[in-house]
């Protein structure tokens, strides 16, 4: 089985080490082809008003000056010859549920795999301010990274899918489980604007991301992560609302 692993924090992050000892569990054939920088919020992007450099940092590892997306389209088109049989993207620094996904690079990143066709799964893990206990952030991705993943190597794959993992910020030990969840949403507040001065005088901008207030629902991605569980969501490229056809079809067609 070939492997692509990527992310959105960038080759450095250790986030994506953790990701590819989990891969190499699987498989000896573990290609990684991520960002060159941190492209956290890069959703889907793609670069396309400027050239975009291939470092070689080892015999399958690259990296791309650009974003998630990039990153696979190279890993996929140039790095490897041909697709791989899983694409892997994460592990995250920090959460991706509720409404997180459409501005995640870690999630887009498996969403441009389940484009090519390609079994994707995004794993991101929560962090709160506290380490849990071990002091190890990554804890909860290690120890149930593979026992999540494993089951759905072998699942009929659905073409235009994905699935995304949350992992809880605790001890591997304390997670209660894993749970498939819908995704939730988030009570709207897109952090705070900062504002500043350069030292040249100008005023400048910087969004920040605060703690984001949400009711969880029952049976969301949310609620499982607020009660010690794994969230595993399934996700479809196909953004379409089918309850909505109808009711706009009623006042545009003749
Ligand atoms: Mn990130």
């Amino acid at each position: 089985m070939r492997i692509l692993v990527t992310n959105d924090d960038g080759i450095h992050a250790p986030g994506l080490e953790v990701l590819e000892a989990i891969a190499h569990e699987f498989s000896d054939d573990v290609w990684v082809c991520a960002p060159s920088d941190n492209q956290t919020g890069a959703g889907h992007s793609l670069t396309l008003s400027l050239p975009v450099r291939l470092r070689k940092h080892g015999e399958r590892r690259f990296s791309v000056t650009g974003t998630p997306t990039d990153a696979v389209s190279m890993g996929m088109k140039h790095v490897m010859d041909g697709e791989p049989d899983l694409l892997l993207s994460g592990v995250n620094a920090g959460a991706n549920l509720g409404d997180d996904i459409t501005y995640s690079g870690t999630v887009s990143a498996a969403m441009e795999g389940a484009l090519a066709g390609v079994r994707s799964i995004a794993l991101s893990q929560v962090m709160k301010t506290e380490r849990p206990p071990s002091g190890d952030r990554f804890s909860a991705a290690k120890g149930w990274g593979p026992r999540v993943i494993e089951p759905l190597l072998t699942v009929p794959y659905e073409n235009r899918t994905l699935v995304s993992v949350n992992f809880p910020s605790l001890d591997a030990q304390d997670v209660r489980g894993a749970r498939v969840v819908r995704q939730g949403f988030h009570d709207y507040s897109r952090g705070s604007i900062v504002e500043a001065r350069d030292p040249r005088g100008f005023r400048y901008y910087w969004f920040g991301l605060d703690a984001i207030e949400h009711t969880p629902d029952h049976g969301t991605d949310l609620e499982a992560i607020a009660e010690d569980f794994v969230s595993i969501t399934p996700l479809q490229l196909d953004l379409t609302r089918h309850a909505s056809i109808k009711v706009l079809a009623d006042r545009f067609d003749n």
